[in-house]
């Protein structure tokens, strides 16, 4: 049997929300808008029409790059990648081939096992997005909003071994930049689009295999399966005499697997040349640490400050903060319950939950923060037990009001009237006097299961709004 090991690289494209679109001043919006009216003379292509670099958009890149942890290029220049396509209107792509602005970078994360990985990131380029094609059944139509949106194309090492390893680096990217606020990353809205560079090779080989471009990735999910199929290809092929080509495929969601989109005889000549109506980009060191000074908090930074302000445990600061807007929630929660420990709880535990059983994320889930800190400090004011407050909270999955009306329109506040709980007591005692003798019976090893079912049972009785404390040593009175 003959051992193999994959090789594979991923080339993700980010799209900059600065606005207005990268070498014009029209609005970068081009969902929202009706097709082909954010749209001028230099977005279209006329003949004439020069490009102006927009500043937000090397503010942008600049912070992604760092983000990476790259090095920033003093000086990089704008390349034209010609080619004839009903998408793009100048016939050439602006991009950056020769020299990009920013390069040598990478992202760590950890893998399920625990073991840490560390993939290089060869280089970010700037350039710009082609309009969009709509393919109709009898027509075909392009919007041109989307020609000249702002985009970053990050260019990994081939440094991934398994489907596993690519699509945690697509995760570790996606929450590195989300929390850098200067793209939405998100694949469902077009605004991270990932392509996989894949090629196999005998273990122990020190050259690569030829590698396959994999394109139409709609899913991290896509990514992961669409490298285990290449990989099973790439090997059954070489196993069975043949040989890899060099060429593109495409992803077929339908049939999970690739196809042949084009083959390296009919590859691409794309005449790369430096772009003549831009500049050299030029980023001084002031400017540099001048975005540096204007870097959000990164997850790290989050995370330390979750484990010290909060005294979380790592594992529920991890979860808290692997999304920027969940961490948002928790604070907010905490503001008003001042609680910090049970609101993780409760997040991790009952909301994650729902979130989860919905397949919604937490910008939709419909109990706002405030009034999750309200449930809490419920419970921690005595008003009702933490087995009520997730009654409380049931109930407000479908109910918007305060959760102080609901507690006392349900009447379910706690019971801490001490003659109320011992007349349930009694009765109790009087019900199982099995239990009883048992109790009295039994050694102080075993007592306490015995109490605890009897505390059960008033708990029952009073339809868990008896005041634990209070039952406890109410009974335990009763019973010596
Ligand atoms: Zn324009």
């Amino acid at each position: 049997m003959r051992e193999w090991e994959s090789v594979i690289g991923l080339e993700v494209h980010l799209q900059l929300k600065t606005g207005t679109k990268v070498w014009c001043g029209c609005s970068a919006d081009y969902d929202n808008a009706d097709a082909n009216t954010h749209t001028c003379p230099i977005c279209l292509g006329h003949p004439g029409a020069l490009p102006k670099l927009n500043k937000k958009v090397v503010e942008y890149a600049v912070k992604a790059a760092l983000a990476l942890n790259c090095n920033i290029n003093k000086e990089s220049s704008f390349d034209r990648k010609n080619y004839f396509y009903p998408d793009t209107p100048k016939n050439y792509q602006i991009t950056q081939f020769d020299k990009s602005y920013a390069e040598k970078g990478f992202l760590e994360f950890k893998l399920n096992s625990g073991r840490m990985v560390k993939v290089g990131i060869t280089k970010v380029q700037i350039e710009e997005d082609a309009a969009k094609s709509i393919h109709a059944e009898h027509e075909s139509l392009i919007n041109f909003n989307r020609a000249s949106i702002p985009l970053i194309e990050i260019i990994s090492d081939p440094d991934m071994r398994s489907s596993e390893e690519a699509y945690e680096y697509l995760n570790t990217l996606k929450t590195v930049i989300k929390y850098t606020g200067v793209s939405d990353v998100s694949m469902e809205l077009g605004s991270l689009r990932c392509d996989a560079n894949i090629s196999v090779m005998e273990k122990g080989a020190t050259k690569f295999g030829t590698r396959v471009e994999v394109k139409n990735l709609n899913s991290f999910k896509a990514v992961a399966r669409a490298i285990d199929y290449e990989i099973g290809r790439q090997i059954e092929t070489i196993e069975n005499g043949g040989k890899i080509d060099q060429e593109t495929r495409l992803w077929d969601e339908e049939s999970q697997t690739t196809k042949v989109m084009r083959s390296k005889e009919q590859a691409m000549d794309y005449r790369y040349f430096p772009e003549p109506d831009l500049l050299k980009l030029v980023i001084t060191d002031e400017q540099i640490e001048k975005i540096r000074e204007t870097m959000p908090e990164s997850k790290a930074e989050k995370m330390e400050r979750f484990l010290k302000d909060y005294e979380l445990p790592e594992y529920d600061a991890n979860l808290l903060c692997d999304s920027m807007e969940l961490a948002d929630y928790f604070e907010e929660a905490v503001k008003v319950s001042k609680n910090s420990k049970t609101c993780a709880n409760f997040i991790i535990t009952e909301v994650m939950r729902v979130l989860k059983d919905q397949n919604i994320t937490i910008e939709s889930f419909m109990i706002t923060p405030a009034h999750l800190g309200k449930i809490i400090s419920l419970i921690d004011n005595g008003t009702i037990s933490s087995k009520i407050a997730k009654e409380v909270f049931e109930i407000k999955l479908n109910d918007e009001r305060d959760p102080e009306v609901i507690v006392k329109e349900k009447g379910m506040v706690q019971v801490a009237d001490s003659s109320l709980i011992e007349s349930m007591v009694d009765e109790v005692i009087a019900n199982n006097p099995k239990m009883v003798e048992d109790y009295k019976n039994s050694d102080e090893g075993r007592k306490p299961r015995v109490l605890k079912g009897l505390m059960g049972q008033v708990m029952k009785l009073s339809k868990g709004k008896a005041n634990p404390t209070l039952v406890t040593e109410i009974m335990t009175k009763k019973l010596s």
